[in-house]
């Protein structure tokens, strides 16, 4: 089943919470300040930073805590996620963040990459982790929301 299209106030208030998220990172070690903001299924966003720490490896990204956020408050399906980078690449989600899309959201659910002024691209989780690995491979009977069986 498809997704329904994001409506320009949802992806606006996305791209308002992923940027006010952006301001707060903690990132002294990289001063590489990324945002995310996830929808969920009951219309709300929540959003997360990146947080650095000493120890490197325990630094997490902005759409981990975006995602955390969502779980935390009740939401059970992201409907689309924007991040807000700085520099003149794309800020994609890294490989880890994909995968912990993967588990809460559909085949076509909207990724936006974003800076401080405007969307720069638009990606499907199914464009950037293509054959991923999810909740239906452990468990039979359990949806497949990338909507096909393989
Ligand atoms: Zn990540």
């Amino acid at each position: 089943m498809p997704s329904t299209p994001l409506a320009p106030h949802q992806i606006e208030r996305l791209l308002e919470a992923a940027r006010s998220a952006q301001k707060r990172a903690h990132a002294p070690y990289s001063r590489f300040h990324v945002g995310a903001a996830v929808l969920d299924d009951q219309d709300r966003v929540h959003a997360g930073c990146n947080v650095e720490n000493a120890a490197y490896p325990l630094g997490m990204c902005a759409e981990a805590g975006a995602i955390a956020a969502l779980i935390a408050n009740g939401g059970t399906r992201v409907l689309a996620l924007v991040v807000v980078g700085d520099g003149e690449n794309l800020v994609t989600p890294c490989g880890g963040c994909r995968q912990r899309m993967r588990e809460f959201a559909a085949a076509d659910t909207p990724i936006l990459v974003a800076d401080r002024e405007r969307v720069r691209a638009r990606f499907t989780l199914e464009q950037l982790l293509p054959h991923g690995f999810g909740p239906e491979n452990l468990k039979p009977g359990v949806p497949n929301l990338l909507g096909r069986s393989e």
